[in-house]
């Protein structure tokens, strides 16, 4: 069977799956080991080697997933995008990322960068302009992330790896927020793809892990770092990633249309101000989200209006969590302004559009119309 040629869900149920040869049993096996017999091959197997038989065939349905030749899968989201960086970025180095970063990928790049000499610019804005005026004769590698956090802005993928490309510069992309269910960012001419699995690839809201999809080359090269930074994941917890990608391309597609839903619902509504979802049609960037994205997501922001309190709002509710996290199977909410971008000066929150009514909405797989009636009693009862 052409691995090429096989569905989403196909790919999802069943490549990268390990036949259990002995027993016949329906699922993979779980290989514990960290000690394997020593075989006459260059590369001996090793958890830190990300090459034992479960981490091994679990990066065969990462790639399948992402159109790519090979994948690795990591401790943590950022176990996977600081290895990316450190394999692709040395002393003198030059790189370019998207100023609507997830904080925790903007921290790592202030804090850790300066210590090994490698230089970075935070974009002015995400369109193709703001990247292309910041490259140097220095930079190796532009960063991106589409949709963004909180605010859900898109950028023109494709337009940002050509640019790159032009330049002999390599593209990233963090491609959490949409996941490969909704964006393929390599068939849009992007290099390396990266994930937090502990988002839509776990999406269970148990597991921390993370990935990352590329050329054989690129992985050849992120693989040797990577074994020396030690950031990969443990076998037990490989398995409970490969049986939640099983249900990967369902889950995603009922967040999509719930999102989708929801965001009509809120946008209709009289105590809400604005809502930011790319599926909607007065979404400035419908059009781009339209041309390389093939669902939306289920990621949205709305604001409530001034006259209304979203800490009130967010303890009035019954079924929908306020959580930290997203991407999970039950919806979730949060207030960027108190969590996410609380170290940012309330000034510098305005100016990117963060007011302290913004509600960050990770929507679920719930019935759409039990988290309409969270959403009508929670505002009904702060109301009143
Ligand atoms: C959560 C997240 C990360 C970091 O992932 P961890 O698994 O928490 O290390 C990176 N990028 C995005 C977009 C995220 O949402």
């Amino acid at each position: 069977m052409s691995e090429e040629k096989l569905g989403l869900n196909t790919i999802c149920t069943h490549i990268g799956e390990i036949k259990d040869e002995q027993f016949k049993g329906a699922v993979s096996p779980i290989y514990m080991s960290t000690s394997y017999a020593f075989e006459n091959v260059v590369v001996k197997r090793y958890p830190r080697y990300f090459n034992t038989p479960n981490q091994a065939y679990l990066s065969k349905k990462i790639a399948a997933l992402e159109h790519a030749e090979a994948a690795m899968i990591f401790a943590s989201g950022m176990a996977a995008i600081s290895t990316v960086f450190f394999a692709l970025l040395k002393a003198g180095d030059h790189i370019v990322v998207q100023n609507t970063l997830y904080g925790g990928t903007a921290n790592f790049i202030r804090e850790e960068f300066p210590k090994h000499g490698i230089e970075f610019t935070f974009t002015n804005g995400y369109n193709v302009s703001d990247f292309s005026a910041a490259i140097r004769p220095n930079t190796k590698v532009i960063h991106i992330e589409t949709p963004s956090n909180p605010l859900l802005t898109i950028t023109d993928i494709k337009a940002v790896a050509s640019l790159a490309k032009s330049n002999n510069i390599i593209s990233t992309i963090d491609n959490t927020f949409a996941s490969p269910v909704n964006q393929n960012p390599i068939d849009l001419g992007i290099d390396i793809v990266m994930h937090s699995a502990t988002k839509y690839l776990g999406g269970h809201s148990d597991i921390l892990a993370g990935a990352v999809a590329s050329s054989n080359q690129h992985m050849e090269t992120i693989w040797n770092v990577g074994k020396n930074l030690g950031g990969s994941l443990s076998d037990f917890t490989v398995w409970m990633l490969e049986r939640s990608i099983k249900t990967l391309g369902l889950r995603v597609k009922a967040q999509n249309r719930n999102a989708k839903k929801l965001a009509k619902f809120l946008q209709d509504h009289d105590a809400v101000k604005k809502v930011y979802y790319p599926g909607l049609k007065n979404h400035p960037q419908h059009a781009l989200a339209k041309s390389q994205m093939k669902g939306f997501g289920g990621m949205l922001s709305f604001e409530l209006i001034d006259s209304l309190n979203a800490n009130e709002f967010l303890s009035a509710l019954k079924l929908i969590k306020p959580s930290m996290s997203l991407a999970g199977v039950e919806s979730t909410m949060l207030l960027p302004y108190s969590t996410s971008h609380a170290l940012l000066t309330q000034e510098q929150r305005v100016a990117l559009g963060i007011t302290n009514n913004l509600i960050r909405f990770s929507v679920g797989i719930e019935s759409k119309r039990d988290l309409m009636l969270d959403i009508e009693q929670a505002i009904q009862s702060i109301n009143s």
